[in-house]
């Protein structure tokens, strides 16, 4: 019957596990470990642990669970392993999987992190990597090899908000056999449908819309039992990036507004985004929910909306950029995202400035781009804001 739940039902109910108190909220078990009645029993568990049974908080907890089960039933898979952040999910998942002499091929326009776990870690350990313009099927077609053991992306890239099309890389990378990995934050999981679309693996970085408060930083790798159970698991449980179960429980409380959270905030988006297209302060309005943006019919195919953040690309370079960041009253200057709070992030000097100036320009990290993803605020007043902000960069 559950299986059979909406997904808002699901988001407050599925994975719940009741102490004999009967409480209603989730209890946080915090324990780092589990009591056995006997030395048989401890030998029985460590042999083949049951599904309510748990040995050590890295290898699993209570409320850990609960938030795996949840989130997988919502994104319609079959498991899940949390994880102490995105990027602890993110380097899990690649590298569980692969070895020296494997080759992955991957988008080019990635969060910093990902793009530093691709370029020099799993390079460092004899991986190779073909990095390819996302929005290009050609070149995916042309990069994938028969020996290509996974791809990676990001389903809508960060910054620069590039929509890549699920379905037709899936079934590019399905037919030479390799395994698909998507990054799937910008989309969320209220709008991914990356499990029908082909994926075979998503990851979260649950800091961002799960939790969407700005608390605690945690992640997860979602994908079939066996993958995450034989696969991610294992590497997981022995080398330390478990999330912990007061983040967990964190998590799932998030899971239960997230869905109410992300529509509010994806609807002020488009009416921000709208309200702000063709101002003479801006080169561009970038926002995956305009029709003037290139992937606009695939990300409402895709998800059927634009997401919670959009890029304003503002005339005369950095200088006006910080003006107006500077001159914003209600959004805060930090670099997260997907939080109830409006955060405006310029890209070129603080999350991407590591980056050469000339991979910035081929990724389209301008010095005018200002990355905002928009809260819960009233939306005439984060418009009334931003539009006398443009005003003062001139
Ligand atoms: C934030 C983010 C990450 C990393 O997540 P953390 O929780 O900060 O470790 C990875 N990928 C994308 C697309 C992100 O936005």
């Amino acid at each position: 019957m559950s299986d059979d739940w909406k997904p808002s039902t699901k988001a407050v109910h599925t994975g719940t596990r009741r102490s004999q108190y009967g409480e209603v909220s989730e209890a946080i078990f915090l324990t780092q470990g589990f009591v056995y009645d006997s030395a048989e029993h401890a030998e029985q568990r460590f042999i083949n642990s049951g599904d309510d049974e748990f040995i050590y908080a890295r290898y699993g907890n209570p409320t850990v669970k609960m938030f795996e089960e949840r989130i997988a039933a919502l994104e319609g898979f079959e498991d899940a392993f949390a994880t102490a952040s995105g990027m602890a999910a993110v380097s899990g998942a690649l590298t569980s999987m692969l070895k020296a002499g494997d080759h992955v091929v991957s988008a080019r326009a990635l969060f910093g992190s990902c793009l530093y776990v691709l370029e020099d870690i799993l390079s460092r350990y004899g991986v190779e990597i073909t990095f390819v313009d996302g929005t290009d099927l050609g070149a995916w077609e042309a990069a994938i090899r028969d020996d290509t053991k996974a791809v990676f992306f990001e389903s809508i890239s960060n910054p620069t908000l590039e929509v890549i099309d699920i379905e037709a890389v899936s079934k590019l990378a399905r037919a030479k056999g390799a395994l698909v990995l998507i990054d799937n934050v910008f989309a969320t999981p209220v709008y991914s449908r990356a499990a029908e679309q082909g994926a075979d693996v998503v990851i979260y970085s649950a800091t961002k819309h799960i939790d969407g408060q700005g608390r605690t930083l945690g992640g997860v790798i979602l994908g079939s039992r066996e993958f995450i159970r034989k696969t991610v698991e294992p590497y997981m449980k022995h080398t330390g990036g478990s999330m912990s179960p007061f983040t967990a429980w964190v998590m799932l409380k998030g899971l239960e507004t997230m869905s109410l959270r992300v529509r509010a905030q994806t609807a002020t988006a488009l009416a921000v985004a709208q309200a702000l297209e063709g101002n003479d302060a801006l080169e561009q309005t970038i926002y995956p929910g305009l029709a003037s943006h290139p992937q606009h019919a695939l990300v409402q195919a895709q998800m059927g909306a634009g997401g919670t953040v959009l890029a304003l690309d503002i005339k005369d370079g950095k200088e006006a950029a910080f003006r107006f960041l500077n001159a914003v009253q209600i959004g805060l200057i930090s670099n997260n995202l997907g939080d109830a709070k409006t955060i405006m992030t310029h890209p070129a000097t603080t999350t991407h400035q590591r980056l050469p100036d000339a991979q910035k320009a081929s990724l389209g990290i301008t010095p005018g781009l200002v990355r905002i993803s928009i809260g819960l605020e009233d939306c005439d007043d984060l418009i009334a804001d931003f539009l006398q902000a443009l005003r003062a960069t001139k």
